[in-house]
């Protein structure tokens, strides 16, 4: 089903709101927080929010949540825009921070404070939670709660001024302790924090929380509809409260959906950094880690991951989608677009007794579509195929190379293999075979047929090159379930090939480039690493599911 198609209760909900008047033109965002790289979960997000402005005609805006200093980092900042763009889209207008509106944002916390809305409250953390009751007992009153505006006014300030120190003080909203929803229970809205922010320097000691942060900022930005995930829908009514008790100039509302949940993946940050820090991955884009940067180093395609996005449409019940599905969606668009190529894995040498001179073939570079034109691939008599193709002995199941027993070389001729060589310890290290004469595109006129067909590269011409060859990150299904992700990792998901051998043509891949390997898969030329005098494919995907058979 394609995505115009999918409906969605947030597509009926804005159709309702556009319809009715509410909403004149639809305004999105996507507002990540800047202490990681972007993953599949944010992926999800990205097109949920971007598409609904697309699909309205209205706008989304990028919008870094940057109110926690300490983790946030320039770093990821960058590698957040750049994976948004990767993914397929373009925010409207620059980027926006949140740190842009600390001054507007303070200034409405002082008009809370005015209209006794709000007051400075010196619980120390562990009477705050004592006070703060639990889901079956109401909280209590903090003595600080009858603070006279004045007093909270100038102890405020002289937060805002860095007269105290960290933990000393917060700023609270006063709502009501008593409250079934313990978000309401007079809830933290700024934190004394020593700390130097990426934007704004050491301007701030004081920071605000995502509460009352967030919804503010939408309203700043003229956000019609803040969507988020399910996680947030107890907060909703403090958004509301907010929204009502400042004159801000536009009133947003929040809508929640469900977060996807991959199986064999984690979609949290945190889990994610504790991967990189402990050297468990090779950083944040490792090829076998679930963000986008990885991701795209694996050479998976964006419009992959928006499809799968789209797929798995928008709902409000949690669920856990296979991870199959994403890999169908990049087989897909990737038998489609990746030209074909040839690759050998593991080399073994195979010896034409009857060729005498080399010859340049042209082979198409996609079986289906012509539009792809062809290219010379080099035919010697040296040859390498790969070590799993040949067999002394075999029964008829086995369709490759067997002596006394035909295969084609693909785009090439029919072969008849004759014997092979051994070295000390039996292994073979050398196959014969000679060409059956004019079967260039054509049946031996003989009458025997060839058994299968296998893929080769030229000894003379093909290039050698390290490939990695990555499996699943994790063995567990649900890798994420508790802390201890690095109990579930698959201890054989990278296997470096330091000696597979190339056709020529692939020498010439632009990094990023990716090929189906025929009979092997996809690979992608690596982004960093590729180069023509030093050759480097990651392998992208299978091109059958072997993984869910195999644990079936
Ligand atoms: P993490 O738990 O990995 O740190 P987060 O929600 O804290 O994720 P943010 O940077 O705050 O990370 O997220 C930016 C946006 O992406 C938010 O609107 C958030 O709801 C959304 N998002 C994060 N994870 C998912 C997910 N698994 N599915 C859908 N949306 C997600
Ligand atoms: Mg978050």
């Amino acid at each position: 089903m394609s995505t115009e198609a999918r409906s969605n209760f947030l597509k009926t909900q804005i159709q309702s709101d556009l319809d009715g008047g509410q909403v004149e033109q639809l305004v999105t965002r996507f507002p990540p927080e800047p202490n990681g790289f972007l993953h599949l979960g944010h992926a999800k997000s990205i097109t949920v929010n971007f598409e609904l402005a697309r699909r309205f005609g209205g706008r989304c805006h990028l919008r870094f949540d940057d109110t926690n200093p300490e983790k946030e980092s320039q770093v990821f900042i960058e590698a957040i825009q750049e994976d948004v763009r990767w993914l397929g889209y373009q925010w409207d207008g620059e980027v926006r921070y949140a740190s842009s509106y600390f001054q507007q944002l303070y200034d409405w916390a002082l008009c809370l404070i005015d209209q006794g809305l709000a007051y400075v409250c010196d619980l120390t953390a562990e009477e705050a939670r004592e006070y703060r009751g639990s889901l079956t007992q109401p909280g209590k009153d903090s003595p600080f709660r009858s603070r006279s505006v004045a007093e909270n006014r100038e102890l405020f300030e002289g937060m805002r001024a860095g007269q105290f120190s960290e933990g000393s003080r917060v700023l609270r909203a006063k709502i009501d302790m008593a409250s079934p929803n313990i978000n309401l229970r007079d809830p933290i809205l700024y934190r004394i924090r020593m700390a130097h922010h990426h934007q704004t320097g050491g301007q701030w000691p004081i920071y605000p929380t995502y509460d009352f942060a967030h919804g503010q900022e939408d309203a700043i930005e003229g956000v019609t509809h803040s969507i988020c995930t399910l996680e947030f829908e107890d907060h909703r009514p403090l958004y509301d409260w907010f929204i009502e008790h400042l004159p801000v100039p536009h009133r947003p509302r929040q809508f929640e959906f469900a977060r996807l949940n991959t199986s064999y993946t984690v979609t949290s940050k945190r889990k994610l950094k504790a991967l990189v820090d402990s050297g468990a991955v090779a950083g944040w884009d490792d090829p076998r880690m679930p963000t986008l940067a990885g991701l795209r180093r694996r050479g998976y395609p964006p419009a992959a991951i928006r499809h799968f996005c789209e797929e798995v449409g928008t709902s409000r019940s949690d669920s856990t989608v296979d991870v199959a599905m994403l890999e169908s969606a990049v087989r897909n668009e990737l038998n489609d677009s990746a030209p074909r190529a040839m690759a050998v894995l593991n080399p073994l040498r195979l010896t034409l007794t009857n060729v005498p001179e080399a010859e340049q073939l042209s082979v198409a570079n996609h079986p289906n579509n012509e539009a792809m034109g062809s290219r010379p691939v080099p035919f010697t008599s040296e040859l390498f195929i790969d070590a799993a193709d040949f067999r002394e002995e075999a029964n008829k199941k086995y369709k490759r190379l067997v002596p006394g027993k035909r295969v084609r070389l693909r785009g090439a001729y029919v072969i008849e293999a004759d014997r092979c060589d051994h070295d000390a310890s039996g292994a073979v290290t050398r196959v014969y075979a000679r060409i059956i004469e004019g079967t260039l595109g054509a049946d031996p006129e003989d009458g025997i047929k060839a058994r299968g067909v296998i893929h080769w590269v030229s000894a003379e011409a093909g290039v050698r090159a390290e490939v990695r060859c990555y499996d699943r990150l994790f063995n567990d299904p649900n890798p994420g379930k508790n802390d201890d992700v690095m109990s579930a990792l698959n201890p054989d998901s990278l296997r470096v090939i330091g000696d597979a051998v190339l056709e020529p043509s692939l020498v010439e891949a632009a990094p990023e480039q990716v090929y189906q390997f025929e009979r092997e898969g996809y690979f992608v030329a690596d982004r960093f690493d590729h180069s023509a005098e030093r050759p480097v494919f990651n392998m992208t995907i299978g091109l059958r599911d072997t993984w869910s058979a195999a644990n079936a």
